[in-house]
């Protein structure tokens, strides 16, 4: 099936919806059952079954399915957010003591959390270019994960997923990379060799802005060293499954970052059009870097551009060439980063990516205000520095409305 068929069908179990075209939304904490030994049954894993929401739900399952159909992963399990996604990812696999591979330049949220793994005794060293020559001059025998993101957000940094999984199995070590900003429109990272992949779903796949959720996808594949990973050696019966199922059945239950059943569904009904409005999302953004990088005292970031530097490798990676939606601008100066974000007619200023609406943000106060300036610096966040998440919108609207915005500034500026 190709991607846009695969988003309305991939992962149905019609027998769950009573013939509903889509998923319904079952509302209810927990599950009743005819005798308690049924009930039984489903506790010691001998009987499939839904008990509590926070350990499984029905609305909840089918946008895993779905999920972990498009990225051709073995499994899912949805979370709270991306966060919650991120850290009980983390929790599943480490112990104190270990190490973390990371690329520099993630996620604002991540560098956080992975500052607060510290007082865990967990460690993460930050690798400048995220590629096997770096991370090999960086591994110890502590090292126990690499992370990295498809498409970094905001830097804009592109991963080459076959190199750094080849790597990364070299040293025994799975690779989980959060691909919120790529979506499996534009790559299957487990089809390239990563081991696990998160998603921020409250971006893309959401698609409208209207629901905070997460979601872990597992291959299925990678194979645990069960001295090297102690927290997973109690699963070991379930040998390469070891980390989706200690995530579904121990650490989603004890930390309790569950998805809601109402949310599972606004992301089923966002899903369906994921291809679509990518597609429109992806060429609006290339369109609006390509105008926006021929006017002078303006610097352009994003993937589509030669002067990306690994614009190649977008090209071949990435479907039909497209490099995601997300740009960044420096426009030379803080007030005038400023005063586009706030003379544009048809952007947003909000702190969110992956909307229909076009989005704007300042993230050197917004998003990397928790960061110290050399993490802003490696995420490619400057004090003039404008992020833009491209929308659905009309490309020639978004063309007029960005180049106004920015030239009426220099106009006034000479005046
Ligand atoms: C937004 C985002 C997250 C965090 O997701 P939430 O759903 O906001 O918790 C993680 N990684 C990336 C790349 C993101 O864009």
């Amino acid at each position: 099936m190709g991607f846009n068929t695969d988003v309305l069908y991939a992962g149905r179990q019609e027998a769950a919806s009573q013939g509903a075209t889509i998923a319904p939304i079952v509302q209810s904490s927990a599950f009743a059952y005819r005798t308690m030994e049924d009930l039984e049954r489903v506790f010691a894993n001998r009987a499939p079954g839904f008990v509590y929401t926070r350990v499984g739900n029905p609305t909840v399952a089918a946008f895993e399915r779905r999920v972990a159909a498009l990225e051709h992963g073995f499994a899912a399990v949805a979370c709270a957010s991306g966060m919650a996604a991120v850290a009980q990812t983390f929790q599943t696999i480490l112990t104190a003591g270990d190490e973390v591979l990371a690329s520099a330049g993630l996620y604002g949220g991540t560098i956080q959390f992975n500052a607060l793994l510290r007082n865990l005794g967990i460690t993460v060293r930050y690798v400048p270019h995220f590629t096997p020559d770096e991370l090999e001059s960086l591994a110890t025998e502590r090292t126990r994960l690499v992370f990295g993101e498809v498409i970094s957000n905001p830097g804009l940094g592109v991963t080459d997923i076959r190199a750094v999984a080849e790597w990364s199995h070299a040293h025994g070590l799975p690779l989980v990379l959060d691909s919120t900003t790529a979506t499996p429109f534009l790559v299957r990272p487990l089809e390239l060799g990563a081991d696990i992949v998160i998603h921020s779903t409250s971006k893309y796949i959401n698609g409208s802005g209207n629901g905070v959720s997460g979601i872990v996808v597992d291959s299925g594949r990678f194979r645990w060293d069960f001295d090297r990973y102690p927290a997973l050696a109690p699963f070991r019966q379930f040998g390469p499954l070891a980390a989706h199922v200690r995530l579904r059945q121990d650490v989603m239950p004890c930390f309790g970052g569950c998805l809601a059943p109402f949310n599972a569904y606004l992301n089923l009904v966002g899903v369906e059009t994921l291809g679509l409005r990518m597609e429109r999302i992806c060429r609006n953004a290339s369109a609006l870097a390509h105008a926006l990088a021929a006017i002078p005292g303006v610097t352009v970031n994003h993937p589509s551009l030669d002067a990306h530097p690994q614009s190649a490798l977008a090209r071949r990676q990435f479907r039909d060439g497209l490099a995601g939606g997300i740009l960044t601008l420096r426009l030379g100066s803080r007030e005038r980063a400023l005063r586009t974000a706030e003379r544009l007619r048809y952007a947003t200023i909000a702190s969110n990516i992956g909307d229909v609406r076009t989005l704007v943000i300042y993230p050197a106060t917004t998003l990397f205000a928790h960061n110290t300036p050399e993490e802003r610096t490696a995420a490619g966040v400057f004090d003039d520095t404008l992020r833009v998440s491209v929308g659905i919108e009309d490309p020639e609207d978004l063309v007029q409305d960005f180049t106004t915005a920015i030239e009426t500034d220099t106009k006034g500026e000479q005046q």
